[in-house]
């Protein structure tokens, strides 16, 4: 019994983690403001913020926001090959075919993320700058005219 639930934490670490790499690698050196995490039903979302907090020590993704949603099923249309996630009775939304397929769905994935803004390294130390200086530039303009 407790064998199985340390097998489960550490196969949970495995997902988060694969999520963690895949993210830092997509950034490209990009800070990462928020990501949506979609959780297998037999996961604890508790388990995988803590996953979470333990693997996610990128620089990338430091201070970036997590949030778990229930993994859907992913869908794969019989007659386009259209993949979509929803419901065992969705219509293909592609070409309304009720010919599906449902995929296996791994119980940690990454449903969206999204780049906060400025790359590592840079924004935080130029941009200011820039801002005094055209703030400095419209100041001059002002008192000239
Ligand atoms: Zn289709």
């Amino acid at each position: 019994m407790p064998e199985r639930a340390t097998r489960s934490v550490h196969d949970l670490q495995l997902w988060v983690g694969a999520c963690v790499r895949a993210i830092a690698d997509a950034a490209r050196g990009r800070h990462v403001g928020s990501v949506v995490l979609g959780l297998g039903r037999d996961v604890d979302p508790a388990r995988a913020l803590a996953a979470w907090m333990a693997l996610a020590d990128d620089p990338a993704l430091v201070g970036a926001s997590l949030r778990c949603v229930p993994n859907t099923h992913v869908l794969v249309c019989l007659d386009c090959r259209h993949e979509y996630q929803g419901g065992r009775l969705a219509r293909c939304p592609s070409c309304g075919s009720s010919a599906l397929a449902v995929a296996p769905t791994p119980p940690v994935t990454v449903i969206e993320w999204a780049v906060a803004g400025a790359p590592i390294g840079e924004g935080t130390v130029n941009r200011p700058r820039a801002q005094d200086e055209s703030a400095r530039g419209r100041t001059l303009a002002r008192d000239g005219s």
